[in-house]
């Protein structure tokens, strides 16, 4: 995959939840496909990992919040350059890596199912604590409006899209919350291919979509 100019990270929290395992399986897989694609997330990543490292060797509890971000400080200048990955998505079209490896192959391996207006899905099998799919939504469509009982983590794969709150390009992920309504449209000129991840079902505004969740699982 080329190097995109990444401009919608992973929150701080997801990055520490990443680094302590505590992920459902979906929102990890999210969470690596980001990781291997953004070295800003690869460097917080690593320090988090450095900082839980640190945290297990002396008394957790006796750790002030400020020891806690001095630590954390420390971990990070410690970083210097993140080290160069491979990128082994570069075989496997607009796949990240840790994606290719989940489903194990390229887009061409993807059994899509139609969701209508031209939009396709793909569940991969995961845990049951999150639901991960692939989306396959056309040039210039747009996904009916919604909101999220849960959070939602949309990783942009091939092409874009853009809602209420901005414009996410490949390697972009959206971290939608209960807070957020939107409604994504992609881009006109090129599908766009996402991996989105939910914990709990979305709230659609409209009536025939909320009919067709359950079948959807979405
Ligand atoms: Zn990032
Ligand atoms: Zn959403």
């Amino acid at each position: 995959m080329a190097h995109y100019p990444i401009t919608h990270h992973l929150t701080d929290d997801l990055l520490m939840s990443y680094a302590a395992g505590t992920l459902p399986e979906a929102f990890a897989l999210v969470a690596a496909s980001h990781v291997s694609l953004c070295d800003e997330c690869r460097a917080r990543l690593g320090a988090y990992e450095a900082l839980g490292g640190a945290v297990l060797d002396t008394e957790a509890e006796a750790m002030t919040d400020d020891a806690l971000e001095r630590g954390l400080a420390a971990c990070l200048s410690r970083l210097d350059r993140p080290a160069p990955v491979q990128r082994p998505a570069m075989r496997q079209g607009p796949l990240p890596g840790p994606l290719a490896d989940w489903i194990g192959g390229g887009l061409e391996t993807v059994r899509w199912r139609p969701l209508g207006m031209g939009v396709r899905q793909a569940i991969l099998p995961t845990s049951r604590r999150a639901t991960a799919r692939l989306l396959h939504i056309p040039a210039g469509v747009a996904v009916p409006d919604h909101g999220h009982r849960g959070t939602e983590l949309t990783l942009v794969l091939q092409g874009a899209f853009r809602d209420e709150t901005a414009r996410f390009g490949p390697g972009d992920v959206e971290v939608a919350g209960q807070e957020l309504d939107h409604q994504p449209v992609a881009e006109p000129g090129v599908d766009c291919i996402c991996l989105a991840a939910t914990d709990a079902p979305l709230r659609f505004n409209a009536l025939l979509p909320r009919l067709l969740q359950p079948l959807f699982r979405i």
